[in-house]
């Protein structure tokens, strides 16, 4: 089923990644894209005024069956999650998404859709193959033997594993991405949910705006990781839709930096130097990941497009807009 003319449901619509999809498939000749989250209106990242935009609580398998009704394609993407701070202090409200996601397939089945993509992520990757900075590139396979991230990750997989199932055992077309790190503007950047970039974006510039020219970086800095902007995720999503990639595959950048590096360079763009405090308890998930891109690469010949250097420097000018308008609206 083409997106092009499709009737589409982005669940988790009013997020970071779900908003900017919303905009992708209508881009793609989507006939209609139905956009759902469970945050009031108010509260979503961006709301696309040509797309069905409701408010519903996906764990609800009478919600998920509104949702889905009537549509072709549906993109899973809601699920209660954050930064290493939140998804390690959240654990069984983490897995609670597995209700999302069994409601969101099972009501895919009852009315008919005709291709179901999930959004899973490196967090399912065995742990064990994470434990020093100077990684080795994570190969779809090594998500075995099972050692994934507590909480979180274990929904993921399992997730990944029920998509597989209803595609084996009942005919729904399912495709998986696993999402290496992603981040761009109109994305959660404070509140405790921020992932890095994100939260390394806004702590420069706080420091900018406060003259306390000093950062707190979690961990000592050293632990390595890829970022791969939004627009390169939105756009892997639908080659990954329209492929005949079964199994889950990665989707995220290779451009290996350490987060001292990510400092660095938000230093760079906002032309500022700070003393770094490590805060080394404070949680830093695994010492090193990154995407190997061979398999996508070989069956999609997608890659990145943008630098992080480039995708950083527009997630600070939004980032920035935020928290003067904030500043602004608070006096
Ligand atoms: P996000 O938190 O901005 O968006 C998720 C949205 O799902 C939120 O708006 C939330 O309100 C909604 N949601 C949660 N529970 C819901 C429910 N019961 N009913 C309806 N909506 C519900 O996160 P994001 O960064 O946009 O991530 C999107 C997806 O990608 C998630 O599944 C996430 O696990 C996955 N992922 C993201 C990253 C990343 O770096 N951002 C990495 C790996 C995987």
């Amino acid at each position: 089923m083409h997106i092009r003319g499709a009737h589409t449901l982005v669940c988790g619509a009013g997020g970071f990644i779900g908003g900017h999809l919303v905009n992708k498939l209508f881009e793609e000749g989507a006939a209609s894209v139905r956009a759902v989250d469970v945050k009031p209106l108010d509260e979503w990242y961006q709301q696309n005024p040509t797309a069905q935009s409701l408010v519903l609580d996906l764990q609800e398998k009478d919600a998920c069956l509104k949702a889905a009704e009537g549509v072709d394609a549906v993109f899973q993407l809601a699920a209660d999650m954050g930064g290493m701070g939140f998804i390690e202090n959240n654990k069984a409200l983490c897995m609670l998404s597995v209700l999302t996601n069994t409601h969101m397939l099972m009501a895919a089945r009852t009315q008919g859709v005709k291709r179901f993509f999930y959004s899973s992520s490196a967090c399912v990757y065995n742990g064990d193959k994470q434990t020093n900075p100077d990684v080795v590139a994570l190969k779809e396979e090594d998500a075995y033997p099972a050692l994934p991230e507590d909480g979180y990750g274990w929904e993921k997989l399992f997730s990944e594993r029920m998509c597989r199932h209803f595609r084996e055992d009942y005919g729904l077309e399912t495709r998986v991405a696993r999402f290496h790190n992603v981040y761009g503007p109109l994305g959660t950047w404070t509140g405790g949910r921020e992932k890095a970039p994100a939260a390394v974006c806004r702590k420069v510039l706080e420091a900018k705006m406060s003259g306390n020219h000093e950062i707190e970086i979690w961990g000592d800095g050293h632990q390595t990781r890829s970022f791969m902007y939004v627009d390169d995720c939105t756009k892997g999503v639908v080659d990954i839709y329209h492929s005949d990639i079964l199994e889950p595959i990665n989707l995220g950048s290779s451009e290996l930096v350490t987060i001292n590096q990510l400092v660095d360079i938000a230093e760079e763009i906002v032309g500022i130097k700070l003393k770094r405090n490590y805060n080394l308890s404070a949680p830093k998930g695994v010492n090193g990941r990154n995407s190997d891109n061979t398999m996508i690469q070989q069956h999609l010949g997608w890659e990145p497009s943008i630098k992080l250097r480039d995708g950083l420097a527009r997630t600070m000018a939004w980032i920035e807009q935020q928290m003067l308008a904030s500043v602004t609206t608070t006096r």
